[in-house]
């Protein structure tokens, strides 16, 4: 199945081209059918699956319908949101909401549990909502809520925030939710280790009980079960399994080294071996970068993307990768996604992956189509629990590699 396929309007369509997706991740594929016709979700997927896509595309999309399909009120006062006693009109459903009186009112809520997640599905609002001309923006906590308040007074339809910093600016007055018509509660699993389900339940006697509601996680403990029951309606039930077995063509070493020595480590073993083709994996933006420069000054040429290159700069990158006129590439999990080269024969996860199953997905790129892969992961004092989560998933040999300062 393609893009086209999926009856998605032709901005939105647009933008996610210029992303450079073709095909819809089995997620979007499920969700957003179902998210188009107006049906609450009950889904089960990580981070790492294309979940955000998977709201976010058919979100814009329906907002896009309504904005386009309905004269837009005039201005009035500044701040100004829906309420209950504002008009009522019906949109494409046929339910009934709030008109847009002055500045925007909020059409759509999306609750995350983390500062990095609100600020990454944000980023995907922005991406693939760019020829939509709807307005969103994230809200968090430990940073001034000044510009936070300020961008809210402007006015916006998608508000993407975590449940602490949303209660104080509903406590103020700030953030007004009674013309939603979408709720989504992204990783509700992270959100209950993290003690925010009580914040939840306090929240939805706030918002209309009309709305389409899309609750994903990645487990369902028996409190996540029962909280969906309370906030959805008729679910449809979309779901990916989890990858948890890696193939027996990839050797896998883990190598326990000091965080000091990783960059030295990376070097030696890109010396020893030469003229192998190797994706190397960083954390961070900012790691992927300074590692790039390192090998830079030991003679290593290596490309680097993440999210700070410009989409001609990772093409670019990506092609030269694949040609084999660049040997390493050193990448965040989130710029590698969708990246397919055929003999790649080495992975090294320079940082440990935030979830295990990443782990999978990132060794699974080598050891392909019967090839031979390896697959080295350095691990620091920090990481030891995650190692351990990582044999325990993989439930295979790993060898482990004891490296000590030359
Ligand atoms: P998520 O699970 O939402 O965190 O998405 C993980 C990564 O997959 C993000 O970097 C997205 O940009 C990327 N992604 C989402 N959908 C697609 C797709 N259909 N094709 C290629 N990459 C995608």
């Amino acid at each position: 199945m393609t893009f086209n396929e999926l009856n998605i309007a032709e901005p939105i369509l647009r933008a996610v081209r210029e992303k450079g997706y073709t095909h819809p991740t089995p997620i979007q594929e499920q969700a957003i059918p179902v998210v188009q016709r107006g049906d609450d979700i009950f889904g089960i997927a990580q981070t790492g699956t294309g979940k955000t896509a998977a709201f976010a595309i058919p979100i814009l999309q329906t907002l896009w319908d309504e904005k386009n399909s309905q004269p837009r009120q005039p201005a009035a006062a500044e701040g100004q949101a829906a309420d209950d006693e504002a008009p009522r009109r019906k949109d494409r459903r046929g339910r009934s909401h709030s008109r847009d009186t002055g500045t925007r009112a909020i059409r759509a809520l999306i609750l995350t549990p983390t500062r990095e997640l609100a600020l990454q599905i944000d980023e995907c609002f922005a991406d693939y909502g760019k020829y939509t001309g709807l307005h969103h923006t994230a809200i968090f906590g430990g940073v001034k809520q000044g510009p936070q308040v300020e961008k809210l007074r402007r006015g916006v339809d998608i508000l993407i925030a975590t449940p602490g910093r949303l209660h104080d600016l509903i406590g103020q007055g700030t953030v007004r939710l009674a013309g939603l018509t979408h709720l989504v509660l992204d990783e509700a699993d992270r959100m209950l280790d993290m003690g925010f389900i009580a914040d939840i339940r306090r929240l939805l006697p706030l918002l209309p009980r009309q709305r389409q509601t899309l609750f994903f996680s990645a487990t369902m403990p028996a409190t996540i079960v029962a909280l969906s029951r309370s906030i959805l309606h008729h679910p449809v039930r979309v779901e990916v399994a989890p990858e948890s077995s890696t193939v027996d063509t990839v050797d896998q070493s883990i190598y326990f080294v000091e965080k000091q020595q990783k960059k030295g480590l990376l070097v030696s073993v890109l010396k020893q071996e030469a003229g192998k083709s190797v994706l190397v994996f960083s954390r961070t933006k900012h790691g992927a970068d300074s590692i790039s420069r390192v090998l830079e000054k030991a003679g290593i040429h290596s490309a680097a993307i993440h999210g700070n290159k410009s989409q001609g700069q990772r093409q670019r990158a990506l092609s030269d990768f694949k040609s084999g006129k660049v040997k390493v590439m050193v990448a965040t999990d989130i710029a590698a996604r969708g990246i397919d080269i055929k003999e790649l024969q080495m992975v090294i996860n320079y940082d440990l992956p935030d979830v295990v199953e990443t782990y999978v997905h990132r060794i699974g790129r080598t050891g392909r189509a019967g090839n031979a892969g390896t697959a080295l992961t350095f691990c620091s004092q920090d990481d030891h629990l995650m190692v351990r989560d990582i044999r325990k998933l993989v439930g295979k040999q790993i060898n482990t590699v004891l490296h000590q300062a030359q």
